[in-house]
């Protein structure tokens, strides 16, 4: 009997309306000075009132920070941990997409912390985090990345991505409303929704999956796949939001659990060297990886095309794995996002520095079912150029 580790953030609130919890947890805190970290669009739009205002009016102390920028350099991170920093805050809020929830959560350990955020990269970094750092309170706009109950801070390095991760990076309190999430526009409706989608089905697969988080993924695959389309084509639709919403917060409980593998192994350096939104780097993959390791994993992806909405009933395991990567392949290819790396305009001549930087990854390569070696990221990027 294999024992299953499970860490969950210790609070969250989901569902429509939310957001009304954030004033009362706070006040559980002795706080005065809030940073509330986001990104320019947010406050161009106004989003982030919703969050800043009824901290004013509650007597908070309120610094908006704007500064960051999607797929976030290290160096933006670094300029955000120094702002912090001189700051002297005492809670960060963050709110936006993976990219300034990272950012926030990255600065509120960093805060208690020496040095530069290179420092603690998975990779390449050599100090170790021992503190807490600031509360934190982590509030996703996009129903993508389950940034809000992970303890992962993504960092763009310049040909691929590092991570600083740690249990201290885990948000106090994750407000999770999908009314946060009605003004996200299509194309990012439609990537964000299949990197939750791919968070459920690589932890479904993942060599790290329990009976915990194979419940999660599962529940996750099908709301996001009745209601993904429906919240790219019209996004107004209430309904698909709270589905998207929920599916993207439940995969990230069961990614955060069992890992991801193979996909984000090799969109890392997609991100990196060309600058591919997370979303889309995953989702022009996910069929090729899956394509890839099938064999591995034949009963998993049946179950996988049942919870698609598809049916698995007289299909032989070897069949419904097939049809399983044909439904992924349908899914992406209906909200619109392409399903080659060349229709991204990525050369071909990229091919051996992609296969050099994903064969990198080894801490998210080993949650692969079939174990992946340098020549086999390089056939899955030969096949995802054609
Ligand atoms: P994002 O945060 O980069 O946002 C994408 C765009 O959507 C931005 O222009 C943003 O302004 C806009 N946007 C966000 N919410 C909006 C709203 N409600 N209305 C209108 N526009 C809105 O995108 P993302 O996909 O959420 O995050 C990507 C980042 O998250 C990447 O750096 C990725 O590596 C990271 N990530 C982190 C984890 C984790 O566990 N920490 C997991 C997966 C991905």
């Amino acid at each position: 009997m294999s024992i299953s580790k499970l860490v969950f953030p210790p609070l969250s609130y989901t569902g429509w309306g939310s957001l009304q919890n954030l004033v009362p947890e706070i006040e559980k805190y002795q706080v005065k000075k809030i940073l509330v970290v986001t990104d320019p669009v947010l406050a161009q739009i106004g989003l982030v009132d919703r969050v800043t205002e009824p901290l004013k009016e509650n007597g908070y102390e309120v610094t908006l920070y704007t500064e960051v920028i999607p797929e976030p350099p290290l160096e933006v991170g670094e300029k955000l941990v120094s702002f912090t920093r001189e700051g002297e805050f005492d809670m960060i809020v963050g709110v936006g997409g993976g990219s300034a929830l990272d950012l926030a959560k990255l600065a509120a350990v960093m805060a208690d912390h020496e040095g530069p955020a290179a420092d603690y990269l998975n990779l390449s970094g050599t100090k170790k985090i021992e503190k807490k750092g600031l509360p934190k309170i982590l509030i996703p706009t996009t129903s993508g990345t389950g940034s809000e109950v992970t303890n992962i801070s993504v960092l763009s390095l310049e040909t691929t991505k590092d991570v600083v991760t740690h249990d201290h990076l885990l948000a106090d309190v994750a407000i999770v409303d999908p009314e946060l999430t009605l003004s996200v526009p299509a194309r990012v409706t439609a990537a964000t929704g299949i990197d939750a989608l791919t968070h459920a089905v690589e932890a479904y697969v993942s060599v790290n999956a329990s009976l915990t988080t194979d419940g999660l993924a599962l529940q996750a695959i099908r709301l996001i796949s009745r209601s993904l389309r429906k919240a790219v084509e019209d996004g107004s639709d209430k309904q698909a939001r709270i589905d998207m919403s929920n599916g993207s917060y439940i995969a990230g409980l069961a990614f955060f659990n069992a890992g991801v593998a193979g996909v984000h192994a090799l969109a890392y350096p997609l991100g990196g060297q060309f600058h591919l939104a997370h979303g889309e780097s995953n989702a022009v993959l996910l069929p090729y990886v899956m394509g890839y390791i099938r064999k591995s994993c034949q009963t998993r992806m049946a179950n996988i095309l049942n919870a698609l909405g598809g049916n698995s009933d007289f299909l032989s395991d070897e069949e419904a794995s097939y049809r399983c990567v044909e439904e992924l392949e349908r899914l992406v290819k209906d909200v619109g996002i392409p399903a080659t790396l060349s229709e991204f305009n990525i050369p071909d001549s990229a091919l051996e520095s992609l296969t050099q930087d994903g064969a990198k990854q080894k801490r998210l390569l080993s949650r692969s079912p079939l174990p992946l070696e340098e020549k086999d990221i390089r056939e899955i990027y030969k096949a995802a150029f054609k």
